[in-house]
């Protein structure tokens, strides 16, 4: 073993519902069973569910540090800390990308799943500059609840002229590229 590991920003990205936050847990799981430390943390704007945990639809969950701000993030790095993951790294200013390349540098393993698209189908920033400081991106995808195939986009099914919009299976579903509809949800009649 080198006395200091080379870190690495690993990226698991797809639309909602296609397991990317499973696949984070089961990543998280795996380097505490090889008796990593790890740091979890989630965007503060993500309030879904509780605010200690990272979960899943299939409701698995990891302990998890709400934090606003990419530097917050940063400044609660341990030095004693070997993996960080990170959730729903879309929601990060854009400063996530650097703060994730500066971790990697300093020999940390960094893990950060989020969406690849919003949902009018646009690449979600800071997600494709992540893409592309990171040396694996692994693409997930979900069920489509029209046709049952591979989807790949999430669908905004109720009214609400934003482009975040946190929420769940009330709010989006997953669709293949045949059975999405890119289109402005016009609001709600007032
Ligand atoms: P993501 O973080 O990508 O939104 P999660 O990891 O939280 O996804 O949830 C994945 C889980 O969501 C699946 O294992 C399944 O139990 C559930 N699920 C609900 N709807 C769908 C769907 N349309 N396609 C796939 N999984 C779905
Ligand atoms: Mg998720
Ligand atoms: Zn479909």
């Amino acid at each position: 073993m080198p006395a200091r590991p080379v870190g690495s920003v690993e990226v698991i990205t797809g639309s909602m519902f296609s397991g990317k936050t499973e696949e984070l847990i089961r990543r998280v799981k795996r380097a505490i069973l090889a008796r990593q430390r790890v740091q979890a943390f989630k965007p503060r704007i993500d309030d879904r569910y509780d605010p200690h945990r990272i979960v899943s639809h299939g409701a698995i969950s990891v302990d998890a540090i709400a934090v606003a701000t990419s530097a917050s993030l940063e400044e609660r790095i341990l030095d004693t800390t070997d993996v960080v993951a990170i959730d729903e790294a879309q929601f990060f200013d854009r400063g996530i990308v650097e703060v994730c390349d500066r971790l990697a540098n300093r020999g940390l393993r960094v893990i950060a799943a989020g969406l690849d698209q919003d949902y009018l189908g646009r690449p979600f920033p800071p997600m494709p500059e992540l893409m592309a400081i990171a040396e694996q991106v692994t693409k997930v995808n979900a069920v489509c609840s029209v046709c049952g195939g591979t989807a790949s986009r999430s669908q905004r099914i109720i009214p609400k002229a934003t482009t975040v919009l946190v929420g769940g299976s009330e709010s989006y579903e997953a669709r293949c590229r045949g059975c999405y509809e890119p289109r402005e949800v016009p609001p709600a009649p007032t």
